[in-house]
């Protein structure tokens, strides 16, 4: 793709900047070994190998820059990271603060630094969506009947039809100028006091704006490493790649 006579540029964001409080590990999620390497490593390697992907914003807890430097920049290696930012309170926070240092890009692809098997065939798929969509995130069709729960009650409120359910995970990909519009614009309102929503996702935020998100497919290994158990999955996942 061209831009100004130029290559269209993609840069990828990836989120460390969580406090991981429901692992009960003194170690932060990201920096827990799976296999031979940090959690993080995993998707940092996934994005420098990946051919659509030019750069890499790398969003760490606040004071962990130099350690989040130090160890994927200088002794891992990972040649595309231009940049390790802090984060800040919520997911959301951080986001900003990776999608100001991401600057002069056409695409932007969020990724949780917690999910190590986003693989190049999800970013393909992205890739080629983008141009038409915009705004596009990876996810899967649900198993599990989901209920919507009465607040008050603790009962069954309702129950939505399966077939129309995903369960949504990252990367999630956007022409930079649409989401970064839609990001300033809820920054504005929650300084005004006037966001009134929990913001669990970049989708959701592109939404907000009156945006349409493309759903694209990811895949069910694509777990998000969450609490201890979710540890076992991934150890399972990585054994199981190590035989293909
Ligand atoms: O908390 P949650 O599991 O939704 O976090 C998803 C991703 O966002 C994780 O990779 C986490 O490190 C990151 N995050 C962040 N800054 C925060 C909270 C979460 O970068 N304040």
């Amino acid at each position: 793709m061209v831009r100004d006579g130029g290559i269209m540029k993609t840069t990828a964001i990836v989120l460390a900047g969580g406090s991981g409080s429901r692992m009960n590990s003194k170690v932060k999620k990201q920096y827990l070994l799976l296999g031979e390497y940090p959690v993080l490593w995993y998707s940092l390697a996934v994005l420098e190998k990946g051919s659509r992907i030019d750069e890499i914003i790398l969003v760490c807890g606040k004071g962990e820059q130099q350690q989040c430097k130090a160890l994927f920049v200088d002794t891992y290696g990972f040649q595309k990271i231009a940049c390790v930012t802090e984060g800040g309170k919520e997911r959301y926070h951080s986001v900003y603060e990776g999608l100001k240092a991401a600057g002069d890009c056409d695409y932007v692809l969020i990724h949780d630094g917690a999910r190590p098997f986003l693989d190049e065939a999800m970013l393909r798929r992205l890739a080629d969506a983008l141009p038409i969509w915009n705004a596009c995130v990876v996810g899967m069709p649900v198993k599990d009947t989901i209920k919507i729960a009465n607040p008050d009650t603790g009962c069954v409120q309702a129950t939505p039809n399966r077939s129309l359910l995903w369960s949504i995970q990252t990367p999630q990909a956007f022409r930079y100028s649409l989401i970064r519009d839609a990001y300033d614009t809820l920054m504005q309102d929650e300084a005004a006091g006037t966001l009134d929503q929990k913001v669990t996702d970049d989708a959701m935020v592109a939404e907000y704006t009156g945006n349409t998100v493309k759903l694209i497919e990811g895949s069910y290994n694509n777990i998000k490493i969450t609490t201890p158990e979710d540890l076992v999955f991934a150890r399972a996942i990585l054994e199981q790649q190590g035989e293909q």
